[in-house]
């Protein structure tokens, strides 16, 4: 059923606590990096909007992105679909099949015509319109169907943001992301194979407080989240400065917690949130369990020559350097330091992919 509630009402009608009210909007506060002061303004302007409607359509894709928001606990999922906003339509997650989900999409659409925010979730393959249909239409043809009215749309996942997987050479369906599509609807790209889930209520909780969507970077993603690379924010980054790094999984390096780099990690060409935000719950990420980032949140991570090659080796120039530093009387770690975020610069520049053997030969 479509309702023009306000959110407070909404909030009140559903048990919700002033005190547990104010408790979300400092969460919302900090995790959107905003002073702690601003949790009243935030408060008072959640109290008065409508929940916004939103639309959520499915492509090719493997439905990682939804699971993943089914784990956020900052809001919860439940707090979200049932108290903040209102989920008119999302295909995994309807009650309703057929006729009813196809009433459900065109009813929401019809209310809030130019407000409802679209999230979609996988790419648009434009190879043969039939390699990927919902209710016989094409995944093209729904898109520019529902994006026409929306108030924005949010790109969720690397395969929306970017065509992801299936976009990866030789990419056979000739997939490609919502933006390659849509030109006149402000597009904000939440990457990642998934995405982590409090950056995707994050930003939709943005958008509920201030109707506007946050500040973006050069590729259209949310700079509270990734304006860091991981290697900014990795606890491993001190081993990595003094050019201590693991050279297998099981060996003495990798039981001490050194650096990742020389098996793979993709962290310094990788903005995204996971070092600081981490994953459920904040229990843990991929480089605190033992293994390199993959790069997810970036564009083409699935050509980018392998997930275990090394982006470049900074080993033996931390070396030579800490040689040079002892013969001076310097710290060895903070000139390697110096070194090897002069390469680091570098590499994100221009997204190297350079493997430890290229550059030993
Ligand atoms: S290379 Fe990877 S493991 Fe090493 S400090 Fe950077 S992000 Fe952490
Ligand atoms: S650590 Fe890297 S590969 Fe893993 S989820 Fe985060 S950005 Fe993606």
């Amino acid at each position: 059923m479509i309702t023009q509630e306000t959110l407070g009402k909404t909030l009140i009608s559903h048990g919700v606590s002033r005190r547990g009210f104010i408790k979300f909007c400092s969460t919302l506060t900090s995790m959107l990096a905003l002073h702690p002061s601003m949790a009243i303004q935030v408060a008072k302007s959640l109290e008065k909007i409508q929940r916004p409607s939103v639309i959520w359509l499915h492509f090719q894709e493997c439905t990682g992105c939804s699971e993943s928001l089914t784990r956020s606990h900052a809001p919860t999922i439940e707090s979200l679909i049932f108290d903040y906003i209102s989920l008119d339509y999302h295909e995994t997650l309807l009650a309703a099949a057929g006729d009813a989900a196809e009433k459900a999409l065109h009813d929401a659409m019809h209310a809030h015509k130019g407000k409802y925010l679209l999230v979609v979730e996988g790419s648009i393959p434009l190879a043969n319109p039939g390699f990927s249909t919902v209710g016989g239409k094409s995944n093209l043809d729904v898109l520019q169907h529902v994006a026409k009215d929306a108030a924005a749309i949010i790109a969720v996942g690397s395969c929306a943001s970017f065509g992801g997987l299936p976009n990866a050479d030789p990419n056979p369906t000739g997939a490609v992301s919502v933006s390659d599509i849509i030109k006149d609807k402000p597009i904000i790209n939440i990457s990642g194979c998934p995405p982590i889930p409090v950056v995707i209520t994050g930003v939709l909780a943005h958008y509920l407080t201030f109707n506007v969507l946050p500040e973006l970077d050069e590729l259209g993603r949310p700079k509270t989240f990734y304006a860091d690379t991981i290697h900014d924010r990795c606890y491993r980054r001190p081993f990595y400065d003094k050019g201590l790094f693991a050279e297998s999984f099981d060996d003495e390096g990798a039981k001490k917690g050194w650096c990742l780099y020389r098996l793979g990690c993709k962290g310094p060409t990788t903005h995204n949130a996971c070092a600081t935000v981490k994953w459920n719950d904040q229990t843990s990420w991929p480089v605190e369990a033992g293994h390199g980032c993959l790069g997810c949140s970036e564009p083409r991570f699935w050509d980018g020559g392998g997930f275990y090659k090394a982006l470049s080796i900074p080993g033996s120039d931390v070396k030579k350097m800490a040689g040079y530093a002892v013969a001076a009387g310097l710290a060895a770690g903070a000139v390697g330091g110096m070194a090897n975020r002069s390469k680091k610069v570098d590499a994100v520049k221009k997204h190297e992919t350079i493997s430890v053997e290229d550059w030993e030969e």
